[in-house]
């Protein structure tokens, strides 16, 4: 293992013990707007739920709990510490971008500062059956911000 492979796997490991952001209860709703949404992935066995508050068109806290994997528990984590305080255009972006990450196959590819903590998931896209679990958080924050009115 590289360095680089190191540090990121020690990411991952800290990000899915600390769960910043979860459980739900420790993080009540902020004033405003809440959406929800749950997703589960059958390969892995993970689930999680989300809850996104916003004020008007920027994300003031993403909640979340769930179980599972800690590649899937970890990408919940960071997400939440990235996604708070982000205006909804730039969440979609991030979400873009991690995506192709993802999308990788693991080639070496440029990571996006702006991921910050989220470039330690570039290593799973070596493993397809992982890669699901990682974008676990990212597609049910997606789906709840879908069910805006
Ligand atoms: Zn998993």
């Amino acid at each position: 293992m590289n360095e680089l492979d190191a540090l990121y796997q020690q990411i991952i490991l800290e990000h899915a013990k600390a769960r910043h952001g979860s459980p739900l209860a420790e993080h009540p709703a902020m004033s405003g707007e809440s959406v929800s949404a749950q997703q589960h992935n059958p390969t892995c066995g993970d689930r999680i739920s989300v809850r996104v508050d916003l004020d008007s068109d920027t994300v003031t806290q993403l909640a979340w709990e769930g179980e599972g994997c800690s590649i899937s528990m970890a990408s919940a984590s960071v997400l939440s510490d990235l996604a708070a305080g982000m205006p909804l255009p730039e969440l979609a972006r991030l979400t873009e971008e991690f995506r192709e990450l993802m999308r990788a196959k693991g080639a070496q590819v440029d990571v996006p500062e702006d991921l910050e903590d989220a470039a330690a998931f570039a290593g799973v896209s070596k493993f397809p059956a992982r890669v699901k679990c990682a974008m676990l958080s990212w597609t049910a924050v997606e789906q709840a911000l879908a069910t805006r009115k």
